[in-house]
């Protein structure tokens, strides 16, 4: 497949409302392409470069875009800087540059989609001092031979916002209907292996393909997320449920062959070595091949401390052994997604809590099961007494649906109005604090990934907090005017609220009012930033 007609595809489905008609252009296209052709259009559609397991990203920042786009329509970075700021759309900036220079470029070759892959692939291995610079010269080649269309959709891909509308469901449907299989055997593989492009290459071979695939070690699948609602409600649906602590820490995959491990984060990065303490602990508590899910948790003596101890420990790259002395880390495993090479995630929770329970000595979160709503709730005042979040409560016929956030598992919690923000600007502080950020500039989404402002926040954050905030974002700074900066979006706060307003302020039309910063949540993308429609919902909430 030419990489035009990749960049028509796009545009087509960027010009069409309908998800229907997206998924019947998308199922039009995949019969079509080969078998090394299938992942990679899969991907790029939903605007990602390699699978959603893989440790592998491609590095580029906004800057050295502009700088290649710079170079090969022969302006300086600050021209094309100004022109994308000015229209907002850094893809469609880009295009309409290249529209310009088009006129005078007569040796351009034509881009294939496997080929600008290839390149992506390798920009992502370049390593080493002068790796900017090979990166650069890539990229230069790259925008060289891509006309302007070609070259809105090679931007938007490299910064990670193709942003044309294509989720994992109109992939899942599209797949479906490509290769006549089953949605629901599209979406165990899809489950189990955690890369839509291979579950489209499987689907060419049919639906027990689909079904027969594992969940591997080492290739991290999603964590299954929890909804808000109440004991009641979930012991009327069920009867029996089971109920365990709501540990307040961070979420990890623990994977084990033999004496070898690997710990996964939330967003699926390898974090083994900036927890070896826990992996020690981990590795000894099991004799199988295993896949764990839990949480791990800072503590003192039996009291678990604030998220923020943990947050330091996971986020060190030196100097890990006197952490590891300093705050003790304990995990919680709350769940088995496979053993001894048998996937699990289809089998009852009950059944998967039996198994965790034979197969693990140490470490398992202690869980009750009852159908009586006193004793849960006398469960969970134990739990907040303990320091402790709340508790999760779970439909114990349940199976284990990664990345879904579904009725099977309930939060209890004490009700806090607070809300996950996409940091995309900032102002410099004042005084003391003059060489950080002071406030920052806040975004939620709205159905495309499109950012849209709604917030500032300036109020919360410790001294300690703005220093890391300022070490974490002052490389992804992408412009700079007067006292403010705009970033490349790549943190997400939590941050808490009194009411949502109806603003003229913020592109969102919303604003918060009395935001204050709770906590960062850097185990979130982008992407999992709340979206405007429940923005809307909070609002029309709180007014009823
Ligand atoms: P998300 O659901 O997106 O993770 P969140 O990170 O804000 O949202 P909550 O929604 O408050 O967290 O609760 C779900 C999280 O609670 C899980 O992702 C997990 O990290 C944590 N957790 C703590 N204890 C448990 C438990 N026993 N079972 C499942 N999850 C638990």
């Amino acid at each position: 497949m030419l990489f035009n007609e990749f960049s028509e595809i796009c545009e087509n489905i960027e010009e069409t409302s309908g998800r229907l008609d997206s998924i019947d252009i998308i199922a039009g296209v995949l019969p079509g392409l080969s078998v090394e052709e299938l992942p990679v259009f899969v991907r790029f559609l939903m605007g990602r470069i390699f699978p959603d397991y893989s440790p592998e990203k491609i590095g580029i920042g906004p800057n050295l875009v502009y700088e290649a786009v710079a170079y090969v329509v022969g302006r300086n970075r600050d021209a094309v800087i100004k022109k994308i700021n000015s229209g907002g759309d850094a893809g469609r900036a880009i295009e309409n540059l290249l529209a310009k220079k088009e006129q005078t470029s007569f040796f351009s070759e034509s881009l294939d989609l496997l080929e600008v892959f290839r390149d992506f692939h390798y920009i992502s291995g370049v390593l080493g001092n002068s790796s900017q610079k090979e990166k650069l010269k890539v990229l230069k080649r790259l925008f060289s031979n891509a006309n302007p269309k070609e070259a809105r959709y090679i931007s938007r891909l490299i910064l990670g916002e193709l942003r044309i509308g294509v989720g994992e469901g109109n992939i899942r449907d599209a797949i479906a209907k490509a290769f006549s299989v089953s949605s629901n055997a599209v979406e165990h593989a899809y489950q189990a292996s955690n890369d839509l492009g291979n579950v489209a290459v499987l689907a060419g071979k049919g639906e027990v393909a689909l079904w027969k695939v594992k969940v591997e070690l080492f290739r991290p699948v999603k964590m299954m997320l929890a909804k808000q609602g109440t004991i009641a409600d979930m012991i009327a649906e069920n009867g029996h449920i089971a109920a365990e602590y709501k540990y307040d820490g961070t979420r990890f995959q623990f994977h084990k062959k033999g004496n070898e491990c690997r710990i996964y984060s939330r967003k699926l990065e390898d974090v083994t070595n900036a927890i070896p303490d826990v992996a020690e602990m981990l590795i000894n508590a099991s004799e199988h091949d295993i896949i764990l899910d839990g949480e791990v948790i800072a503590v003192d003596g039996e009291r678990p401390l604030p998220f923020q101890y943990v947050l330091r420990r996971f986020r060190r790259k030196h100097d890990i052994a006197s952490h590891v002395e300093s705050i003790k880390l304990v995990p919680n495993i709350f769940d088995i997604i496979s053993i001894d090479n048998e996937t699990l995630i289809d089998e009852p929770f009950s059944k998967r809590r039996e198994i965790l329970e034979e197969s693990i000595e140490s470490y398992v979160a202690p869980q009750i099961v009852s159908d009586d709503i006193d004793y849960i709730e006398s469960f969970y005042k134990k739990a907040l007494e303990d320091g402790h979040e709340g508790i999760m409560v779970k439909s114990l016929t349940a199976h284990y649906t990664p990345g879904v956030r579904g009725k099977e598992w309930i939060k209890i919690k004490p009700a806090v109005d607070t809300i996950d923000l996409a940091v995309i600007g900032a102002e410099w502080g004042e005084g003391k604090r003059a060489k950080m950020f002071g406030s920052f500039l806040l975004a939620c989404q709205d159905e495309t990934g499109t950012l849209l402002p709604v917030s500032k926040v300036a109020t919360g954050i410790s001294d300690e907090m703005l220093s890391v905030l300022y070490s974490l974002l002052k490389d992804s700074v992408i412009l700079e005017a007067k006292n403010t900066v705009s970033f490349e979006p790549e943190l997400v706060f939590e941050v808490g609220y009194a009411e949502i307003q109806k603003s003229p302020t913020y592109k969102a039309g919303y604003a918060l009012r009395f935001p204050r910063f709770i906590r960062l949540r850097d185990d979130k993308r982008i992407d999992e930033i709340e979206t405007i429609s429940s923005i809307e919902e909070r609002f029309k909430n709180q007014s009823s």
